[in-house]
């Protein structure tokens, strides 16, 4: 009999919380109206949109007006880059950090074809990013500051609250790509001087293909899609069952919350211990740093990753090689890069990414096997 499935990817994507697919068929079922319609089919759609709407801005401490739904993380992402550019007439500086996620690095290099100046702030090795660095990288011509709230690779959590108060206090505009972060640690934009920030439903165990971006009050900033929809700021008719089932996301990330950080923690705790123990010349990328509780960066010291990682989903253990989106197998890791691995230690990092629902079973399973499944390296020359 094969072994059940062991799932430790969940920065690449979550299951589905079975609350949410209730939510999304009773949704499908019951409120297959255009929320923009008159009659009560129309009404009943759209009081699942508001619902939805107020659950997500408790979770993050906004209004309900302050969120826009996307079709995804890398959409709110775009429209709030290319939002504050807007808002910027004149501004063409952008400052961003060489870890950011592939569908921010590709917006700005996009950007950079039009004479955008785009400002890539290195980290150090343990990925973490120098707010002073930040401060002197905004001048008089900038824009936006964009970070990520955490880093979906390691897990490296920035200092966003102190950079949100620094762009705040020089007047530039600030947004993170919070995709990584939100449902995992606080958020409470009430005290935090964020003016957009980006989340991803899928991230949070809601379904593929929704999105939301925090657009703080008082900017206006111009859709990508046109239409009347999200108030002017993003037209097609909306995806019902999947703003419904982020709700839903929300509201239950919003009530484990308090309890998330301890129980992934100590998973990831006992993980990373115990694999260290079995295999020499292993490391952990990013240990120093704060992280998020659940993403382990694990560099093998020698063995190809890709190799390991296919064994280990022969063993019916999913993990990564750095970010899925992005993973050619044979590309070393932009992020690891950055924090100064060498290329055959990138190439030698597995990702391990844990949600609410991994067991302290699974873990002592992953323990168990991995050691075995892994190539001894030669020792090394004197
Ligand atoms: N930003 C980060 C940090 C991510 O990890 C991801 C997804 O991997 C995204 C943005 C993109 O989100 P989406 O898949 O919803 O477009």
């Amino acid at each position: 009999m094969n072994d059940p499935l062991i799932y430790l990817d969940n920065n690449a994507t979550t299951a589905v919380a079975p609350e949410c697919i209730e939510t999304m068929l009773r949704c499908l079922r019951d409120c297959y109206g255009n929320p923009s319609s008159k009659h009560g089919s129309g009404e009943t759609a759209k009081v699942e949109t508001i619902r939805a709407r107020g659950q997500l801005a408790a979770l993050l401490g906004a209004s309900p007006p302050e969120i826009v739904f996307t079709g995804s993380g890398t959409e709110a992402t775009h429209q709030a880059i290319l939002g504050a550019l807007a808002l910027r007439p004149g501004k063409r500086r952008i400052v961003t950090s060489q870890v950011e996620h592939p569908s921010t690095l590709l917006l700005l290099k996009h950007l950079e074809q039009d004479g955008i100046e785009v400002v890539y702030l290195p980290v150090d090795g343990e990925g973490q990013m120098d707010l002073d660095a930040v401060e002197r990288a905004v001048t008089a011509d900038t824009a936006l500051v964009t970070l990520m709230w955490a880093n979906n690779e390691t897990g490296v959590v920035f200092p966003i609250a102190e950079t949100a108060a620094m762009a705040a206090a020089k007047g530039v505009l600030f947004h993170t790509d919070a995709v990584q972060a939100v449902g995992k640690t606080p958020i409470d934009l009430r005290t935090l001087p964020v003016d957009f920030l980006s989340l991803s439903g899928h991230k949070l165990h809601a379904p593929k293909g929704i999105g939301a971006l925090f657009v703080r009050k008082g900017h206006k900033i111009p859709p990508l899609l046109f239409g009347h929809q999200e108030r002017g700021r993003r037209g097609s008719t909306e995806n019902v069952p999947a703003i419904a089932a982020l709700g839903t996301a929300a509201e239950l990330a919003a009530t484990g919350l308090d309890g998330y950080a301890a129980q992934v923690g100590a998973l990831r705790e006992r993980l990373e211990s115990g694999l260290l123990a079995q295999l020499p010349g292993a490391s952990i990328n990013g240990a120093g740093a704060t992280r998020l509780a659940g993403t382990t960066s694990l560099n093998l010291g020698g063995p190809e990753a890709e190799f390991v990682l296919d064994k280990l989903d022969r063993a019916g253990i999913h993990a990564s090689a750095g970010a899925a989106c992005s993973a050619t197998g044979t590309e070393p890791s932009h992020v690891l890069l950055a924090m100064g691995l060498k290329p055959q230690d990138a190439l030698s990092t597995i990702r391990f990414s844990l949600s609410r629902f991994t067991t302290p079973g699974e873990i002592d399973h992953v323990i168990r096997i991995l050691p075995a499944l892994t190539p001894a390296q030669p020792a090394a020359a004197a």
